[in-house]
């Protein structure tokens, strides 16, 4: 499994009975999350309970458990400028997005499966990852449970976890299982600006509590619904995923389409998106229904029967999680004629669906793995989608000689400068060795 050094996780995923007929089984050892979430954005507050079931996949046995836990992230000091300036770049006031604060995750307590406390404790040399100690030595194959108490605060920032205008979102924040081989565990520094991220997928089942008047996005489809003194709490179907996203707000529309597979299946899409946004919510739907068909022939099945597109607040234009994608409210917001631009950026975040989903990488120190494929594949699917090198506005009738925006010099425009500059970095390396996010899209993606 773990035969070629950047191919790192390589984790196939079927959803149970929710599976295609030829999709593989769910590997046997993948980490099990059984969740309850208590989110209250008046509170400014989410809860949880994380029961996590972890089967040793090595030949190394280990007397410890250790997790990524993001939203424990303080901005490292000197670190500032550069973050600050990572958001001008993606053209948003940077005290939207910067959050001074930080430290919003805290684990309270954690136990052994019989409920005795187990000691925790943050590693000294990774400020977002925490060590279990546990009573007994884990071997090869065998399997260990722990529950996790903790909480997020929902700070009003744009971005991964927090709570803006109405709209609340926890994005690669609940606590995840480094990933583990015969070397030991591998957590990875938290990197605002891109996805540091390497784990393994896990089958998690959850309880998810929100405002009676919220709307769900979230990872995993809907079982059933209970309401009750103005909360409601949704039972997940199973789910087989990278990780566990979470959307949730009352100013939610929800958009829907019916998506037919080319294995004879139906995907049902979903954008929630606000009011205001129907114009791309409804061009969203359409742009969904041709790529997963289209990448699910080149690449394999889509695994679910559901897929997600939500609005959120985080300052870059879309982010892919696990069975969801979210798009930042100024892309809803951009004029129709720009379709074209949102027709690639959506196809491309939904390419991540194979390239970081389903075929897992080293996000922090591969990414070209999944930004490359996604960013090489989108373009080709729009090649024969749209024609090559197109235009991404569409001007009205009479406006053809204003400006545009070819899809080729949109390609290669920063490689170029790049190059021009003699600053290309190399594909793979960790996140700061990139400098920054440039460097990355350059040296990472645009090689794709
Ligand atoms: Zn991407």
């Amino acid at each position: 499994m773990l035969a070629r050094r950047w191919l790192i996780l390589a984790a196939l995923l079927a959803t149970g009975r929710a599976a295609p007929a030829d999709a593989p089984p769910t590997p046997p050892d993948l980490p099990r999350y059984d969740l309850s979430i208590d989110i209250d954005p008046a509170a400014r507050l989410t809860q949880f309970r994380a029961k996590v079931t972890w089967t040793n996949p090595s030949t190394r046995p280990t007397r410890e458990l250790v997790f990524n836990f993001y939203p424990m992230f303080r901005v490292p000091a000197g670190d500032s400028l550069l973050f600050a300036k990572t958001l001008e770049l993606l053209r948003l006031e940077p005290s939207y997005g910067l959050d001074k604060r930080g430290g919003h995750g805290r684990i309270v307590k954690v136990s052994a499966a019989d409920g005795q406390p187990l000691t925790f404790a943050r590693r000294s040399d990774n400020q977002t990852a925490f060590t279990v100690e546990l009573p007994e030595e884990v071997p090869p194959g065998g399997s260990v449970t722990v529950t996790l108490d903790g909480q997020i605060r929902l700070p009003e920032t744009q971005g991964r976890w927090g709570t803006w205008d109405g709209v609340t979102y926890l994005v690669n924040a609940m606590p995840v299982l480094a990933y583990y081989n015969h070397r030991g565990w591998h957590d990875m520094p938290f990197v605002p600006w891109h996805q540091p991220f390497w784990n393994e997928a896990g089958v998690y089942t959850a309880s998810v509590t929100v405002p009676a008047d919220h709307t769900l996005g979230c990872s995993a489809d809907v079982a059933s619904e209970r309401v009750s003194g103005g909360r409601k709490t949704l039972t997940m179907k199973p789910f087989v995923g990278r990780d566990f996203a979470l959307f949730a707000s009352a100013k939610y529309q929800e958009f829907k389409a019916d998506c037919p597979m080319p294995d004879g299946r139906t995907v049902k899409l979903r954008v929630l998106a606000l009011k205001r946004h129907e114009f791309y919510a409804r061009e969203m739907l359409k742009m969904a229904a041709v790529a997963l068909p289209v990448y699910a022939t080149w690449f394999g099945p889509f695994p679910y029967e559901h897929f997600t597109i939500a609005e959120s607040y985080f300052g870059w234009n879309g982010n892919e999680c696990g069975g969801i994608v979210m798009v930042d409210e100024r892309v809803f917001d951009m004029p129709h004629l720009a379709r074209g631009y949102v027709e690639y950026l959506v196809s491309h975040e939904i390419c991540h669906q194979w390239w970081y989903n389903l075929v897992g990488t080293n996000g922090y120190s591969e990414t070209f793995m999944d930004e490359g494929a996604a960013t090489y594949f989108t373009h080709r699917l729009l090649d024969t989608k749209v024609g090559r090198n197109n235009e991404f506005l569409t001007w009205p009738e009479g406006g053809g000689w204003l400006p545009n925006i070819k899809r080729e010099n949109y390609r290669n425009a920063s490689i170029y400068g790049a190059i021009r500059r003699r600053d290309a970095p190399a594909a793979a390396g960790p996140l700061p060795e990139f400098g920054h996010l440039v460097g990355l899209f350059s040296g990472a993606y645009d090689r794709g």
